[in-house]
């Protein structure tokens, strides 16, 4: 029996999806992905999500926008997704050895941090390499740190960070940061932040945690080793999207594209779109958003793919 509507991922956006669709008696599959619950899940205090005077975890967060689309007849598989066939509908989803089928998909893979790829970073993640500040960083008391990348994601973990490090080292690969004037003037005006200028991290020194990151001046090749108890990497993220390759339109770095230029009715009055080229296949949440990346945002993208799914569903007479 084919579903009325797949969403794929579970974070904000598929979770506010799923609400939405449960909502409006869609009975929506969610297909959760082993990571279940997104970005969200490595965060703790999340103070920026609206209703919450006194902060929420992110964990606490997301179970409880799980419960509330159950609640409305949500249902959830807990395997990821590892092919789809999104040619017509009915769409056809793989998950966990079982086909799925739907009249409508939401995709809502998220994002995930980009790593430098260089040596002895995979091997210490976790051991003193992390993405994520917020998570990890009061583990690195009184300890000199180092944040790589120059945008507003570093400055933001390298001030979080000063509230536990001892000094915070930005590492960046230019002589000025691409970070937003605001957060540049807070993270210069931090004596607790340091800057080192046209640099890359070449190497994670340290067997069973971080000892050092070994650097390499970019303006005269000279290398050079400075200890720090942790590397917090904040280059960008990727999309989880490389499932949808050649059935989806992405940019260049694989955002899904929604909206303009893809459907046939775009209204420019309404330019916030979750149509994707698919008729049928919507998007929402980071996989298609790179530059607000908010999980309000996501949540609202979700609930709009929801009402655009339902509405299509509906023109089709499902
Ligand atoms: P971003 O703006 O794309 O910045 C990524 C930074 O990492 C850039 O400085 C880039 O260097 C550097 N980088 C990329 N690849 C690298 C590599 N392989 N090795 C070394 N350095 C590398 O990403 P983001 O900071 O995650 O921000 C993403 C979006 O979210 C932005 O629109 C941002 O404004 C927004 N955001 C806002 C806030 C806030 O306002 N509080 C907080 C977080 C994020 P180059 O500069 O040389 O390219």
């Amino acid at each position: 029996m084919s579903e009325k509507v797949i969403i794929i991922g579970s974070g904000p956006a598929g979770l506010t999806a799923a609400l939405y669709a449960a909502r409006a008696s869609l009975e929506p599959l969610v297909i959760e992905g082993v990571e279940a619950g997104g970005q969200l899940m490595i965060t703790t205090e999340v103070e920026n999500y609206p209703g919450f005077v006194d902060g929420v975890l992110g964990p606490d967060l997301m179970e409880t926008f799980r419960k509330q689309a159950e609640r409305f007849g949500a249902r959830y598989i807990g395997d990821d997704v590892s092919k789809v066939e999104l040619s017509q509908p009915p769409f056809k989803i793989f998950a966990g050895g079982q086909e799925h089928s739907a009249q409508a998909v939401i995709v809502s893979t998220g994002a995930k941090a980009q790593m430098l790829g260089v040596a002895g970073e995979q091997k210490l993640i976790g051991r003193g390499v992390s993405t994520c500040a917020t998570c990890d960083g009061a583990f690195f008391r009184g300890q000199q740190l180092v944040v790589v990348g120059g945008g507003d994601s570093a400055m933001e973990e390298a001030l979080f960070l000063t509230r536990f490090a001892e000094k915070v080292t930005v590492v960046h690969r230019r002589d000025e940061l691409r970070a937003s004037k605001i957060m540049q003037d807070r993270a210069f005006a931090n004596d607790k932040i340091d800057f080192v200028w046209n640099s890359v991290v070449e190497e994670v020194v340290g067997d069973q945690k971080v000892e050092a990151v070994r650097l390499r001046n970019l303006v005269d090749d000279q290398l050079s080793d400075m200890a720090v108890g942790g590397m917090f990497v904040a280059i960008g993220h990727i999309p989880n999207t490389s499932l949808f390759a050649d059935q989806l339109e992405t940019t260049p770095d694989g955002y899904l594209l929604t909206g303009k230029g893809l459907v046939a009715d775009w209204d420019p009055l309404s330019p916030f779109e979750t149509r994707t080229n698919v008729e049928g296949v919507f998007a929402a949440g980071d996989c298609v958003d790179h530059f607000y990346r908010q999980a309000i945002t996501a949540a609202g993208m979700g609930c709009m793919a929801a009402i655009d799914a339902e509405r299509w569903l509906e023109s089709k007479g499902h």
